[in-house]
């Protein structure tokens, strides 16, 4: 029934993809959005609640120079559960897309999951299928890409897809169980080194 149909609906409004032909083989830099670009406040609704992580712009910026297409992968239940409408959802991205902005950074796509828990869909984290969706659309190189995001379900969700994956814990204790990441890191530094340090990371 709905839900099924449900399952795959985009989220009207937000930017298309690029054209996958101009991208072919691309690495791709996922990122989380709440606890990761952005300050984490519970199911934003506006853009004044838009605050950037310490870092995470000028990270995001060094790392795409590096040759990583910076991508969105983001869990909004709050769309599912009728706490954010779509409307409220496009312009908090817009907001936060204006800041990254304002460093150099651009979102190359961003891949919204907007199903609550129960709809048992393929997309929310920890379940690949953001992921999965941005590399097909995109000719993204699972295997050379990277997931970052502050969650244990960040990190499964990148594994899952064949990704590494880096846990950023801003120093904080992580809960629950995690697939083991590549790296936890306590801040957007240590993740922007690590990456420049990888092997794999060579153009
Ligand atoms: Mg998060
Ligand atoms: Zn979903």
């Amino acid at each position: 029934m709905g839900a099924a149909s449900h399952a795959e609906k985009p989220v009207a409004g937000l930017p298309a993809a690029p054209v996958k032909e101009a991208l072919e083989g691309r690495r791709a830099l996922f990122l989380d959005r709440d606890g990761t670009l952005i300050r984490d406040v519970g199911y934003p609704r506006f853009p004044c609640q838009v605050e950037l992580i310490h870092g995470a712009a000028t990270a995001v910026a060094t790392i795409a120079a590096a040759g990583f297409l910076p991508v969105l992968v983001s869990n909004q239940s709050g769309v599912g559960r009728a706490v954010v409408s779509e409307a409220q959802l496009r312009s908090v991205h817009e907001s936060m897309a204006a800041k990254l902005g304002a460093h150099g950074v651009s979102l190359a796509a961003a891949y919204y999951c907007p199903h609550a828990p129960w709809d048992g869909c393929s997309c929310r984290k920890p379940m690949p299928g953001l992921l999965l969706k941005a590399a097909n659309e995109l000719g993204i190189d699972l295997a050379c890409s990277i997931m970052v995001g502050d969650k244990p379900t960040d990190v499964e969700a990148g594994r899952a897809a064949g990704c590494h994956a880096v846990l950023l814990s801003h120093g904080g204790a992580v809960r629950g169980a995690c697939a083991s990441p590549d790296l936890i890191a306590e801040s957007w530094m240590e993740v922007v080194e690590w990456v420049l340090r990888q092997p794999w990371n060579r153009k």
